[in-house]
Parts: C-alpha cells; structure tokens; sequence
C-alpha cells in the first residue's frame, strides 16, 4: 500500500469516525452512526495492517485473532447491566496500550533514528506522558470495574492527608520527568520511567478509590476521555495521525461528558476529582423514626389506578436494568396510550450505571422517541402526573438531595415525582440505591410501594389492564 493511499484510508476513516460521532448524538441516527464507526475502524485497521506493518505478519495475525475472538466472545457473553463494566475494563486495555507503547519506543533504537537533539527531546517528552495518562488510565479503570461490578465496595477511601499524597505523587512525577530527560540524553532513563509508572498507577487506584458512589458517572465518562488522550499520546510516539486524530476525538468528548454529568450532578469537576460523594453502602436503609409509614399497593389497585389516570409518568433507573423490564414498560405503555392515557418518560442524565443506559433500554423495545423525555423537560410538569411509575429507580427521584442540606447527595438534581398526584415505586426491598442514601419517597403519603421484581409486577400489572 503506497504512502498516499494510506492517508487517503486515513482521511476516509476520520470522517467516518466524526459522521459516528455526530450519529450517535440522536436516537435515529445512532444505528447509522455505529455503522459509521465500524467502517471507519475496519477500514483504519485494514490500512494500518497492509500499509505500515513490516514482517511479523504472522505473530500480528496470531494476535489479531486471539483479540478478536476474546472480543467476541465478551461482546456474546456480557448482559445489558454488565455492560458500564465492560466499558470500564476495555478503557484500561487502552491504558495498558499506551503503556506498552511507550515502553516498547522507548526501548526501540530506530524509533528516534535521525532525530535531531530537539525531536529526540519531543519525542522523549511524548513517551513519558504517553505511559503517565496510560497508566492512571490503566489502574483507575480496573477500580472503576471493580466498583462497578460491586466487587469493590462504592464506600469513598479516606486516607489521612489524601490531598497532600496526590500533591506529592504530582511533585515526584514532575521531578521524576526531569530525572527521566537527563538520562535518556546519555542513553538511559528506564529506572526514572519505572518508578513514575509504579507512580501513576498508584495515583489511578487512590484517585477512584478515594470518589464516592454517587460521583461514579463523572468519573465513568472522565475515564474514558484519559483513554482518549492516552490513545492521542501514543499516536504521537508513533507519528501515527489517524490515532492523534482519533484519541483527540474520544479524549474531547469524554470531556464534554464529563462536563455534562458534573452539571447534572450539580458538581464541580474538580470536587469530584477530590473524591468523598455518597456513602455507596447498598445496604437495607434503616426507617427513620420521624418518617412517614411505607404503604405498600398490588399489582391489581396499581392496573386500576393506571387505567384511570390521564397523566401517567414512567422514570425508570437502574432497576429496570437488572429485572430486563424494558419490554413489559413497552407493553404497558402501549396499552395505556390505547386506552387514551397519555403516557410520558422522564430520564435522569445519572439513571442506570451508564451514560445513556436508559434510552438504550427503551429503544432496544422500541418505544417511540417522541414520549422519551430528559428530565430538564418534565420536571416542572410533575404537579399534572396522576401517576408516576418509578421502576427501579432510587437515587435519581430521592427528594434528601433538595430537602436535607447535609445529605451525602444534596444539591444533585432530581426529578421531582413526589409533585404528582400518586407515586408507585417498583422495587424488591427498602435497600438504598447506588449512593447508599435512605430515600424519604417511598415514606411519603401519595406514595405507594409495589415490592418485587420490576419485570414480574408490571406483567402482573399488565394483566390487571
Ligand atoms: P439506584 O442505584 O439509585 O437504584 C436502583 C434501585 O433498583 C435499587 O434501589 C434497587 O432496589 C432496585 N432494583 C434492583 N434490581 C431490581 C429488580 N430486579 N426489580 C426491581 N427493582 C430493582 O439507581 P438509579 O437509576 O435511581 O440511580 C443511578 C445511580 O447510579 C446514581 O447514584 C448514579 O450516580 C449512579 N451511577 C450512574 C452512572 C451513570 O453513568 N448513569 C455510573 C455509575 C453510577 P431493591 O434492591 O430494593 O430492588
């Protein structure tokens, strides 16, 4: 493959990528956007392996098939509510990329060969970050999988003087920089690159550690900007445009995200980086004793007065995730509107364990877009909701984060359901949610608590209809 065809493939694989990404900001057009993306990276790799491979074709197609084929495997294998932990590991894989990288240039003699002083420098400059953002993306992943596959309690860590250990691992990463450039002018420098490594990865795990349950989306969508710019860093070292290109991409709108959460959360950035945000215990909420009695409904007076709502409002959260409800929300949404209710959705930005994680639900069951709503959008109408169906959310509907100053959540906006003139909550239990916070909805009087599993009451429901 000659050098123009390569840019060329380049070139064509970019704007596919930014056509995916301009795709996926949409609901219609997120299935083309997708395609976008696979073409662009088909077409990427395909010019990659023919163009600026030379030998070891063998061991490149050897690995090829063995990252295919677990890829596939995971991609079969991972259910709906593993998948915010799929995203999170597969970030570090992109973490440990760059470290590898940027261990392998630095070894590789040719890979500065007719460097002049200053680019030998740059280039030197560009490993040492590459392998800095690669490895706290590394590490901070694996903490963000094992928090969010509950094999790590959401608890935030809180070292003594945890703000004074992040300041001096700073301080001994940028003297370790310094260190790092003096040798690698006379032809060494590995043990400084070890040792800010050893650094980086410690700072990864104490950075997620240290953040609280209710911070997690934040930290979610900041990791995966880290993996962008670790991608960017490493196509620096390899002078490889498309990866610049491409890692600027991913890095830029993991920040936007990130942006985006920290204002749905009510949040500055830089008090999520500084860690402490909801307890994330999990555990059963024990019932204050002020509170109101929890009044529990069944499937049948829940069917009754659905049918004779006008207003209904269904909010669903991470719950309905787990108990796959989604097609039975479809089936009584349907039924309803037949009935001439007018149905609509309220989605939190924070509801789920993902970005999106809602909407991806309900358009996999194919409910129309057009009822689908975010919550900026329908939080003023709550006081005409006859009934608002809560499936499985807790944490995004907690009426603490505006009514109890102290709440490890205040401030974070929710969408206010209690307004309505009934709320039913679908849950199994009184347990908290991600947060860990106790949750005074379901004590107050027009509410109604409808326990067991989301997807058998609202068959239950619908039956009753
Ligand atoms: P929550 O985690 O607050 O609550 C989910 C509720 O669902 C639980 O209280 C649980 O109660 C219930 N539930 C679980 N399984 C079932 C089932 N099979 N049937 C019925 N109910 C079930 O979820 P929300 O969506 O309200 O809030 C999201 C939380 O996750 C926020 O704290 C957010 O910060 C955090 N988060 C969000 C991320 C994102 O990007 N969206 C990423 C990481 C964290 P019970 O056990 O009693 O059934």
């Amino acid at each position: 493959m000659t050098h123009g065809l390569i840019n060329v493939s380049y070139i064509a694989a970019t704007i596919l990528f930014i056509l995916a990404l301009g795709g996926l900001s949409r609901h219609e057009t997120a299935r083309r956007g997708n395609l976008y993306g696979m073409l662009g990276m088909a077409i990427a790799l395909l010019a990659t392996i023919l163009g600026s491979v030379k030998g070891n074709h063998a061991l490149l197609a050897g690995a090829l098939a063995v990252g295919a084929l677990a890829g596939l495997q995971l991609a079969l294998k991972v259910k709906m509510t593993q998948m915010p932990e799929l995203v999170a590991i597969l970030h570090s894989l992109v973490g440990l990329a760059a470290v590898l990288v940027g261990f392998a240039n630095f070894m590789d003699p040719s890979a500065d060969a007719g460097f002049t002083q200053t680019e030998k420098v740059i280039h030197e400059v560009e490993v040492y970050v590459g392998i800095l953002i690669g490895a706290v993306t590394f590490s901070g992943s694996v903490i963000a999988f094992g928090k969010l596959s509950a094999r790590i309690s959401g608890k935030p860590l809180r070292l003594p003087g945890k703000h004074g250990l992040n300041l001096a691992m700073l301080v001994v990463t940028l003297w370790l920089g310094k260190v790092f450039l003096q040798q690698a002018a006379q032809g060494a420098g590995i043990i400084p690159l070890l040792l800010m490594t050893a650094v980086a990865l410690v700072f990864g795990v104490h950075m997620v550690m240290s953040i609280g349950g209710a911070d997690m989306p934040v930290v979610v969508s900041m990791l995966n900007s880290y993996s962008g710019w670790a991608a960017a860093a490493t196509g620096f070292m390899l002078s490889n445009d498309l990866l610049i290109v491409v890692g600027a991409l991913v890095g830029s709108s993991g920040a936007i995200l990130s942006y985006i959460m920290c204002r749905a959360m009510n949040r500055k950035f830089l008090a999520v980086i500084a860690g402490g945000f909801g307890t994330g215990s999990g555990k059963t909420a024990v019932t204050a004793g002020e509170a109101g009695e929890v009044v529990s409904i069944d499937a049948a007076e829940t069917a009754a007065l659905l049918k004779s709502a006008r207003e209904v409002m269904i909010v669903p959260g991470y719950g309905m995730a787990v108990a796959q409800a989604q097609h039975a929300v479809y089936e009584l949404t349907r039924s309803l509107r037949e009935k001439g209710v007018k149905v609509r959705f309220g989605i939190h930005p924070v509801a789920g364990r993902m970005p999106g994680h809602m909407n991806v639900l309900l358009a996999e069951a194919r409910v129309p877009y057009d009822i689908v709503f975010e919550m900026d959008e329908v939080n003023e109408d709550f006081p005409n909701v006859d009934v608002s169906i809560v499936i499985g959310a807790n944490d995004i509907v907690n009426p603490s984060a505006q009514e109890v100053p102290d709440s490890p959540i205040a401030g974070m906006p929710v969408l206010e359901v209690w307004k309505g003139k009934t709320t039913i909550v679908l849950k199994r239990s009184m347990a908290t949610g991600y947060a860990g916070v106790e949750n005074p909805l379901f004590h107050k009087d027009n509410t109604r608590m409808l326990f067991g599993d989301a997807r058998e009451s609202l068959e239950a429901v619908l039956k009753g209809i």
